[in-house]
C-alpha cells in the first residue's frame, strides 16, 4: 500500500501525543488529528480574565529520578522543556472526624500515621511496604517480560503484584489494617482512581500510591498546557505534524486492515498504522464499521462500564493564596467510608459526597494576577444523574438548557457552600466562576459518558483483563485511558510511549508485515441453561446467574478425557492467568457412577485437587484456579445439550460471555481453536 503517511493519530490527548512523538522520534511519518481547537484533551487550560484555569491536573505522579513519570517525559524529548514543582505535602485530608497531612514522601507519611495510631504501627509498617513491593513488582516484570513471557510461576517470581491484581483495595488492606479511621484515611485518594475501595484495582491504588508517595506528586510550572506545548513541539522538531478542528468520522477498512482515515469535510487520509486515542465506544463502535469487528469484541466494548466523570467549580479569587488555604490540595468529606462516599455520588447527595479544593497559586503563582488566587473544587459525577443532568439526553447546544443550567448552578453553590466551611472568605472572593460537568467533559473531548479513566477500574478490568491496545484490526491500535494500564495523565502519556514502541517493533519495524484478520468466525447467541454445581474440595457454586459479569470456559468432559481437558485448562491459563480475566471450569460428565460410589469418588478427586492446591502460591485463591464440577446425574452436560456419550471421544468446550450468552460451543476443543475465540471477546 502506497500510504500518506506512517502512522495516522486519532486525538490529540496524551496517549495519542505520546504515541506521534515516539513514533515521530523513530523517523516515522506521523499525523495526529484533533477534532478540538487544541490539543491536549483532558490535559488543558483555558483563561478568564488573567485567571488560568487548569481543566484536570491536580497533580502528577513519579516524576522524581527514576520514577515512571521522569523515565516517560526522558524518553519522549521533552524534561528539559519543562519545570516541575514538587508538593509536599501533598494533600490535607479531612475525613469525618479524622484529619491528615500527606507527605508525599512515604517515610514522612509512615511517621505520622504511627503518630496517630500507635496500635496499628505494624500494620501501617507493612501495608507500606506492601505497596512499595506492588510498584517494585510491577516495573520489574515489565523488564522481565520485554522479550516473552517470564520463565517459572507467575505468581511465585511477583507475589504481591498478583495478590493486589486478584483483589480489591479493601480487601488488600485488611490483611494489614484494621482500625476504619485509619482505613479511610489510607483510602482518601481513592477519587483519583474513580472507585471506592470495595471495588477498585488493588494494585491501581498501591502501585499509584507508591509512585505519589515515593517519587513524588509533582506540577508543572504554566500548568498542564506547558506539558503539551512541549509535546507539540517536540512532535513539530521531530517532523510529525498536528491538525486541529480534524474530527475523524471513520476509520477505513479494507480486507481487514485499516487503510486510513476519513475526515467531517469528507477528505480521505491513508496510512500504514492507525493509532487511536479517543474513546474505545467511539474508536471500535462508530468509526469502524460492524461488520469488520467479530460481535463478541463488540459486545465487550458495549457492555463495558465507563468510568465516573467529574463536577468542577473552576474559581478566580481576589485574595492571595495563601490567605485561602495552606495546602495545595484538600480532600474533604464528613462520611470516612469510601464505599459510602461512592453511593453518595452514584445518587447525587451533594451534600456527602468528597469534593477536592486545589489551590493552584501554591505551587505556580503564574496561574493568576499577583495577589490573586484559583482554587478548584472538584467531585467525581455520575452521567445519569437526573436524567444526564436534566437535559433527557439531548446533548445539541445543551450549555443554553434552563433546566441543566440551574442545576449545574445548584450542585456548585452547594459544594462552594461546604468549601466555605473549610476555606473562610472563599464565597467573598470570588470574581470569576466556570462550572464543567460530565457533558461539559464529553462535550470537549467526546469521551463516552465523560468518563475520565476510560473502563470503571475494577480488579477484573485493570492489568491483564484491561482492553488491551491490540485490536482485531491488526494495523489499529488504542492509545491512553481506555487501554492499558489505565486513566490518569501519566498513565495515558506511558500508554503512548508504549503503543508508539510496540507499532515500531511490530508494525513498521524493518521486515514487519501486516497480516490480515483470521476469517470472523459467526458466534452462538443462546442463553445459558439453568444449571448448578458445586466444585470439588472447594465446594463453590456454579450457576447461571453466578457466572454473569466474566467470560466463562467450560470444559464438559469424562473421566477418560481428563487428561485433554487438563492440557486445555493450562493452555487457556497461559493466554489468561487471573481468574478474573476468564473463569474456566471443569464439568466431568459422572452420570454412570452409582450413587453408592459418588461420596468415593468425590474423596478422590479431593485429593487429587489438594495435591494440585501445593502448587497455587499462597497469595492466589485455588478455589478460583482449581474448579472441578461432578455433573452426578449429567443434569448439566444434558441441559447444555450435550450428549454424554461424546465426552469420552473429546472434550466440548462452552464459551459464556459476560451477559451469560454462549457465544461458541466447540466440540473437539483444541487450543487452537478455543483460546483465539476467548481472546476476541
Ligand atoms: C476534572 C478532571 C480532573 C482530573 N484530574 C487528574 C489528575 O489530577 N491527575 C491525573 O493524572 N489525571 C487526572 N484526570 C484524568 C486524566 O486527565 C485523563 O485520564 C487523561 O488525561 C486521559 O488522556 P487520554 O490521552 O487517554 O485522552 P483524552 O484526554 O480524552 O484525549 C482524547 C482526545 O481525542 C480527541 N478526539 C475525540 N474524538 C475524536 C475524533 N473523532 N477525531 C479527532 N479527535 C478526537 C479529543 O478531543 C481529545 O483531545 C482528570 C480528569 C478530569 C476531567
Amino acid at each position: 500500500m502506497n500510504a500518506q503517511w506512517d502512522a495516522i493519530v486519532i486525538g490529540a490527548g496524551l496517549g495519542g501525543l505520546g504515541a506521534a512523538v515516539t513514533l515521530a522520534g523513530a523517523g516515522k511519518k506521523v499525523l495526529v488529528l484533533e477534532q478540538s481547537t487544541k490539543p491536549g484533551g483532558y490535559a488543558q487550560d483555558f483563561w478568564v480574565n488573567g485567571f488560568r484555569f487548569d481543566v484536570s491536573l491536580h497533580a502528577m505522579d513519579g516524576l522524581a529520578p527514576g520514577g515512571w513519570g521522569d523515565v516517560a517525559i526522558k524518553s519522549l524529548g521533552i524534561a528539559g522543556r519543562l519545570h516541575f514543582e514538587r508538593i509536599d505535602p501533598f494533600y490535607r485530608a479531612k475525613l469525618g472526624g479524622a484529619t491528615l497531612s500527606a507527605h508525599a514522601d512515604s517515610l514522612l507519611l509512615e511517621q505520622e500515621l504511627i503518630a496517630k495510631y500507635p496500635r496499628e504501627k505494624a500494620g501501617i509498617r507493612r501495608l507500606i511496604d506492601a505497596m512499595l513491593q506492588v510498584f517494585r513488582e510491577m516495573r520489574r516484570i515489565r523488564e522481565d517480560t520485554r522479550h516473552g513471557p517470564p520463565e517459572g510461576n507467575i505468581a511465585a517470581l511477583f507475589p504481591f503484584l498478583v495478590r493486589s491484581m486478584n483483589c480489591t483495595w479493601d480487601e488488600f488492606m485488611s490483611d494489614y489494617i484494621a482500625d476504619p479511621e485509619l482505613r479511610a484515611l489510607f483510602s482518601a485518594e481513592w477519587t483519583y482512581y474513580g472507585l471506592p475501595g470495595g471495588k477498585l484495582s488493588a494494585a491501581t491504588m498501591a502501585a499509584t500510591w507508591a509512585s505519589y508517595h515515593f517519587y513524588g506528586a509533582w506540577y508543572p510550572r504554566g500548568g498542564v498546557g506547558a506539558v503539551v506545548a512541549a509535546l507539540v513541539e517536540r512532535l513539530n522538531e521531530l517532523g510529525g505534524e498536528l491538525r486541529c478542528q480534524a474530527r475523524v468520522t471513520k476509520i477505513r477498512i479494507r480486507d481487514g486492515i485499516a487503510e486510513g482515515v476519513r475526515l467531517n469535510d469528507g477528505e480521505e487520509l491513508s496510512s500504514r498504522v492507525v493509532v487511536s486515542n479517543v474513546s474505545a465506544p467511539q474508536t471500535l463502535l462508530e468509526l469502524v464499521d460492524e461488520d469488520a469487528l467479530p460481535s463478541g469484541y463488540r459486545k465487550r466494548i458495549q457492555s463495558a462500564e465507563s468510568s465516573l466523570s467529574t463536577f468542577n467549580v473552576y474559581l478566580g479569587l481576589n485574595a492571595p493564596p495563601e490567605a485561602l488555604s495552606a495546602s495545595h490540595e484538600l480532600i474533604v468529606c464528613d462520611e470516612p467510608d469510601s464505599n459510602a462516599q461512592y453511593a453518595a455520588i452514584q445518587a447525587g447527595d451533594w451534600d456527602k459526597v468528597p469534593f477536592l479544593a486545589v489551590n493552584y497559586g501554591l505551587v505556580d503563582p503564574s496561574c493568576a494576577p499577583p495577589g490573586q488566587a484559583v482554587i478548584t473544587l472538584m467531585t467525581l459525577a455520575p452521567w445519569h444523574y437526573r436524567n444526564v443532568w436534566e437535559t433527557g439526553g439531548q446533548l445539541e447546544n445543551y450549555g443554553a438548557n434552563p433546566a441543566y443550567q440551574q442545576l449545574a448552578d445548584r450542585v456548585a453553590d452547594r459544594l462552594i457552600d461546604r468549601a466555605e466551611q473549610h476555606i473562610p472568605g472563599l464565597r467573598a472572593a470570588i470574581r470569576e466562576r466556570v462550572v464543567s460537568t460530565p457533558l461539559t467533559n464529553h462535550h470537549w473531548t467526546l469521551n463516552h459518558q465523560g468518563a475520565i479513566f476510560g473502563t470503571a477500574q475494577t480488579t477484573d478490568n485493570m492489568y491483564l483483563g484491561r482492553l488491551a491496545p491490540k485490536t482485531w484490526i491488526p494495523n489499529l491500535v488504542l492509545a491512553g485511558a481506555w487501554t492499558t494500564p489505565g486513566g490518569g495523565q501519566t498513565a495515558a502519556m506511558i500508554s503512548g510511549i508504549h503503543v508508539g514502541t510496540r507499532v515500531i517493533e511490530n508494525l513498521l519495524g524493518e521486515g514487519c508485515a501486516i497480516t490480515r484478520p483470521a476469517p470472523i468466525e459467526r458466534s452462538l447467541d443462546q442463553p445459558v441453561p439453568p444449571f448448578d454445581l458445586t466444585s470439588v474440595h472447594f465446594g463453590r457454586r456454579l450457576t447461571r446467574e453466578s457466572i454473569l459479569g466474566r467470560i466463562h470456559v467450560l470444559l464438559f468432559h469424562t473421566r477418560k478425557t481428563a487428561p485433554a481437558a487438563g492440557a486445555l485448562n493450562k493452555k487457556l491459563r497461559e493466554r489468561f492467568p487471573m481468574a478474573g480475566q476468564v473463569g474456566i471450569a471443569n464439568c466431568v460428565a459422572m452420570g454412570n457412577v452409582p450413587g453408592l460410589l459418588r461420596g468415593f469418588v468425590k474423596n478422590l478427586l479431593a485429593k487429587m485437587i489438594r495435591a494440585s492446591a501445593a502448587s497455587i502460591p499462597p497469595v492466589l485463591d485455588a478455589g478460583d484456579y482449581l474448579v472441578v464440577l461432578p455433573d452426578w446425574g449429567n443434569r448439566a452436560t444434558t441441559a447444555f445439550e450435550i450428549a454424554p456419550t461424546q465426552l469420552d471421544s473429546g472434550v466440548v468446550a462452552v464459551v459464556i460471555d459476560r451477559e451469560g450468552r454462549i457465544r461458541h460451543r466447540l466440540a473437539d476443543a483444541s487450543p487452537e481453536n478455543l483460546v483465539p475465540m476467548v481472546e476476541w471477546m
